[in-house]
């Protein structure tokens, strides 16, 4: 089965901006979103295709390798499993907090507090800076941080050796007490277990009852290659242990990716402005040019090369993030004017310039005609 092109199953213009994108994709996802409709197999493919559609247009790099090669972009990628898999669903929850999360109760009230007053652990944020390199290449990194883990002496129960965590008798496990007053029904917390359903009569000596403990743990953390600056990844179930054994938190690492002293990323292209002879502009020549993957690659230079001409090196840019593909290298020639000049290297100079012309320096001939121009014209 072919698969339907992404600005068709979002209904959109193929040069649409993000706003009618999100408008469009808001739209069809409230409309097949599963929750809306039941044990309905069409809707819930329809929403899985208008979800994949929005997660690659809405992302400008991916969007134009889509543009450029269609879904052939993300092929061996996409629910392929292994890193590919994981990312998408990544992103996948990510738009779905985004659009959500203002009026269904948000990824919260999905995850909230379960019974028994077991809680979901904190998410946790990871700030983490790489090189234009290592975006190029991705990377396995491993990342140490400090956070809640399940006490391994009480198995996060809180309760000490040789007993367990009981009913509260005050709310009998309901964390919450009624009174009447009046009229009113109140509900408040039960004061007895501070809502938490249960009581321990003998805490843990480890963690003192709350049943988790400080400690740092160390991450490997894949980074595909082709990450952008702000790319997040999630994973699920690695943030702070629930309290009272309930679900972890995810751990997000927020990605930002340090400027390069010699290139300048645009999406999947590269940009490397490269100084250029003199001599070799005017006569025409081979230079090499650094290029990302950490190789040269040769350029020839065309016989009158002016500063600001730019070639392009197809495939030598940035990789595109689960493809195979690679952006383009722009190379900006700089034309450069030759300094310290011995007496017999502006000899030579000198006798070049008096050869120059119109037909030689059309641009500067052409400048200064126009100059004479206006001023002839002021005079009369
Ligand atoms: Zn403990
Ligand atoms: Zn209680």
């Amino acid at each position: 089965m072919s698969k339907k092109d992404y600005y068709e199953v979002l209904g959109v213009q193929r040069g649409a901006d993000e706003a009618e994108l999100k408008k469009a994709y808001r739209a069809l996802a409230m409309k097949y979103h599963p929750d809306r409709n039941p044990d309905d197999k069409e809707a819930e493919q329809k929403f899985k295709e208008i979800s994949e559609a929005y997660d690659v247009l809405k992302d400008q790099q991916k969007r134009a390798a889509y543009d450029h090669y269609g879904h052939q972009a993300f092929e061996g990628g996409m629910g392929g499993g292994g890193a590919g898999g994981f990312e998408f669903r990544g992103n996948f929850s990510d738009i779905f907090d985004d659009l959500f999360g203002d009026f269904m109760g948000g990824g919260g009230g999905a995850r909230g507090r379960g019974r028994g007053g077991a809680g979901r652990g904190s998410d946790l944020r990871y700030n983490l800076e790489i090189s234009l390199e290592e975006a190029f290449r991705g990377k396995q990194e491993n990342v140490t941080l400090a956070t809640a883990v399940n006490c391994e002496v009480c198995l996060g129960t809180g309760a000490g050796k040789d007993t367990k965590p009981e009913e509260c008798p005050t709310c009998h496990g309901a964390g919450k007490v009624r009174s009447q007053q009046g009229f009113f029904t109140m509900e408040r917390a039960c004061a007895s277990c501070q809502g938490r359903g249960q009581i321990i009569k003998d805490p843990c000596r480890k963690c003192g009852g709350s049943g988790r403990i400080r400690k740092q743990k160390t991450l490997a953390v894949t980074i595909p290659a082709g990450v952008e600056e702000g790319t997040r990844i999630r994973l699920a179930g690695e943030g702070e242990a629930g309290s009272m054994n309930g679900p972890a938190g995810d751990l997000y690492i927020f990605l930002s990716v340090q400027s390069h002293p010699l290139f300048r990323r645009d999406g999947a292209d590269i940009h490397c402005h490269v100084p250029i002879r003199m001599t070799t502009a005017a006569l025409g020549g081979s230079i090499e040019v650094p290029t990302i993957d950490g190789t040269r690659t040769k350029l020839s230079i065309p016989a009158g090369t002016q500063t600001g001409n730019r070639f392009r090196l197809k495939g030598k840019g940035m990789s595109v993030i689960r493809s195979t593909m690679r952006g383009d290298m722009y190379v900006h020639a700089t034309v450069e004017t030759p300094v310290h000049l011995s007496k017999e290297q502006k000899d030579l100079l000198k006798q070049l310039d008096k050869t120059l012309s119109e037909k030689t320096s059309p641009e500067s001939e052409g400048f200064f005609s126009k100059v004479k121009e206006i001023w002839d014209d002021l005079r009369e």
